[in-house]
């Protein structure tokens, strides 16, 4: 048997590909982070970040992961015992009440199933039972299950009920419409490594002005995620000067291609994703599925880990498996950031193999040619 060339597709939402000029960029001579040079460096990211988020809030360059973006949201708007809502679908709405929970807040959970959303209607109804909240925290994309909420409709609903509104964009931002300033979003928080094509290590969040006099008043304790000390200094410690780099190049190739095309390409994909795996007669899991993944169900009678672990192993295409309660439930494919439409004919190109190979009959290049189909439509 011929052995051939092996490439690797990342398909998983996060770490996503990552383009070779903002790799490079992370290469360059590091710098002195107290100095004009630099500067001027973090000045330009923040600028193009703040694009990015469609803000002209105070937006923060953290040297950390996404989940410290979250933790900065928690520790500065609630107090030990002050009500505080959670909406909750999934593993990303839990990791906001587990935060919660650790600062101390008294914290109302609107809970529904993986796969389900939480409309606006019903954050009104829950926060009419729920007066006292102050703050609610919101996800726009779950990624444990690929629903999308509308965070602008919760934006509203808050506003009525005159409490803050914190929302984890971590995977939405770049693939989904979302804009913090129009939407009037308190706090929004996003990761590197996501739709912003960089590695992992940087995470950013802007707050308003209501969010920055919210943490005047919070009396939780924090330090390196004190977003006092970022108002004052935006970098209060060592910034990650590299990341930095990528992350100023990164912002220009967005800026040059606009956030709405780039919403528009990732409507695409996502659509075409869609349509391979109608093709292969496989069913979505979301009930609101979202433009940044797409989760499907594991066909019965077939091994779900094993269609992620042979797709990574010996087809080098990584797409990511469920979480949690999830585990061999579903599979997620990601078509977050710097992904082509090839990449996702490669990925069901892939997928369709190793459904062969695990016993479930489904006709070579069926799933191809849906995800092809709805390209040629689209002009792509
Ligand atoms: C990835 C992700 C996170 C966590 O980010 P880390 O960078 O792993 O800390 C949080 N929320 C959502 C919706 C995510 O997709």
């Amino acid at each position: 048997m011929a052995r051939l060339v092996r490439k690797e597709y990342l398909l998983a939402p996060g770490p996503t590909p990552v383009p070779n000029g903002v790799s490079l960029e992370g290469a360059r001579e590091t710098i002195h982070h107290r100095t004009p040079q630099f500067k001027k460096i973090m000045d330009e990211a923040i600028e193009g970040t703040k694009y990015v988020f469609q803000t002209a809030n105070d937006l923060f360059l953290i040297a950390s992961s996404g989940t410290g973006a979250m933790e900065m949201a928690v520790a500065n708007l609630v107090s030990p015992g002050e009500k505080a809502v959670v909406i909750s679908v999934g593993k990303f709405g839990e990791r906001w009440e587990k935060l919660c929970k650790v600062f101390g807040a008294d914290v109302a959970v609107i809970r529904k199933e993986y796969g389900d959303f939480v409309s606006a209607e019903e954050l009104e109804d829950f926060l009419n039972k729920n007066s006292s909240a102050s703050v609610v925290f919101a996800t726009l994309s779950e990624t444990s299950t690929g629903t999308v909420m509308n965070v602008e409709g919760f934006s509203s609903v808050a506003k009525k009920h005159d409490a803050l509104l914190a929302v984890d964009c971590i995977s939405g931002l770049v693939a989904e419409p979302m804009k913090a300033d129009e939407w009037g979003l308190d706090v929004v928080v996003a990761g590197s490594q996501k739709g912003f094509m960089l590695p992992p290590g940087l995470a950013y969040a802007s707050f308003n002005e209501r969010a920055l006099q919210k943490a005047e008043e919070v009396t939780s304790p924090r330090f390196y995620f004190d977003v006092r000390a970022y108002a004052k200094d935006p970098a209060p410690w060592t910034p990650a000067v590299n990341l930095i780099y990528q992350q100023r190049a990164a912002v220009k190739l967005l800026k040059e291609e606009g956030i709405e095309n780039i919403w528009e390409r990732h409507a695409v994909l996502a659509e075409a994703t869609r349509k391979g795996v109608a093709a292969l007669n496989l069913e979505l899991f979301s009930k609101r599925p979202g433009n940044v993944l797409t989760a499907v169900k594991v066909p019965d009678g077939v091994d779900g880990g094993k269609i992620v672990s042979i797709m990574r192993d010996e087809y080098g295409v990584t797409i990511a498996g469920g979480q949690g309660t999830m585990k061999g439930k579903i599979f997620r494919i990601s078509h977050l950031g710097y992904v082509s439409g090839f990449d996702i004919v490669v990925a069901f190109t892939a997928l369709e193999k190793v459904l062969r190979r695990l016993g479930h009959s489904v006709p070579f290049g069926a799933g191809a040619a849906g995800v092809m189909k709805h390209l040629e439509k689209e002009g792509c």
